[in-house]
């Protein structure tokens, strides 16, 4: 009898190294992209993850947008390696382990289903729906965000249709749109594995994997669902002709350190006192499991 898992993947810089809004406003020579983005993050107005939506939907510029642009972005996006073998090793599954694979993206769904094509097919994306004119080709409206607290609402969704429990979910995403959907994981018990190093990520993740290959999100999935140890998930890859060449693994203290508030130093310390230990500031390499 094998366990069900349930594996969802962040696309924009987890599955591609491109980021859409970006690829999309060089496309259409609009700049300032950042800025809007940054803009529209200090208001609140929206969720994070969900700025593209809204300046197709109400920025001047980005209206001109229609769906061949974004399919052809799709096409564009540089991809991760190896995302092929990574969905064929999920579905054959491993060991007793049996995953269901699923991408969960706040980029608009034309942009995703293009990139991903032949890699994941439509029913296993889900990502931000609009409504097109069937005349104009304008944009008329937004049918789902997958953006924030949307990529709960998506989670959720996918793990009361396929019956797996929250502690057998794992979620991989890189930015402040995954955010939300992290914390939801790990509350409840599931794996939260970050691709990204940005410090408000890394630090609600379980796990985090660092890799222009797709295949290495399996690493933390063997090792905390399977209880794999190291030699068999290089042995896992070598017999699929991959050879993992640097496995380096470190711990990341992040310290801010201030005078003292006090306006003391330490030669004002009263006789005895004890100094403050010292901080130790930079990464720490884990001793080998
Ligand atoms: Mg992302």
């Amino acid at each position: 009898m094998r366990r069900r898992y349930l594996l969802v993947s962040d696309f924009d810089q987890t599955l591609s190294f491109d980021d859409t809004g970006h690829v999309l406003s060089e496309r259409l020579g609009i700049a300032g992209f950042a800025e809007r983005v940054a803009g529209l993050s200090r208001l609140n107005l929206v969720q994070e993850g969900a700025e593209l939506t809204y300046l197709l939907r109400h920025d001047p510029e980005f209206r001109r947008v229609r769906r061949a642009d974004l399919a052809e972005v799709g096409r564009g996006i540089r991809l991760k390696r190896n995302i092929a073998l990574l969905v064929e090793l999920l579905r054959a599954g491993l060991d007793d382990m049996a995953f269901e694979f699923y991408v969960v993206s706040a980029a608009p769904e034309e942009v995703v289903h293009a990139a991903l094509r032949g890699l994941v097919t439509p029913e296993h994306v889900v990502a931000t729906q609009l409504d097109w004119h069937p005349v104009t080709g304008e944009m008329q409206g937004v049918r789902r965000v997958a953006a924030g607290y949307g990529k709960v609402a998506a989670v959720d969704a996918l793990r009361a249709q396929l019956g797996v429990p929250s502690e057998r979910v794992a979620y991989v995403g890189d930015g402040t749109s995954d955010l939300h959907v992290m914390l939801h994981v790990s509350r409840g018990d599931g794996l939260a594995i970050a691709a990204s190093e940005a410090r408000h990520i890394t630090q609600i993740a379980r796990r985090t994997v660092m890799s222009d290959d797709a295949l290495s999100v399996l690493i933390p999935v063997l090792e905390e669902f399977g209880g794999w140890a190291p030699p068999r998930i290089r042995a896992l890859f070598e017999r699929h002709g991959l050879l993992i060449q640097e496995w380096d693994r470190v711990r990341t203290d992040w310290l801010t350190i201030a005078p003292r508030a006090d306006g003391a130093d330490a030669a004002d310390a009263p006789e005895g006192a004890a100094a403050p230990a010292p901080a130790a500031i930079g990464p720490a390499v884990e001793p080998a499991a």
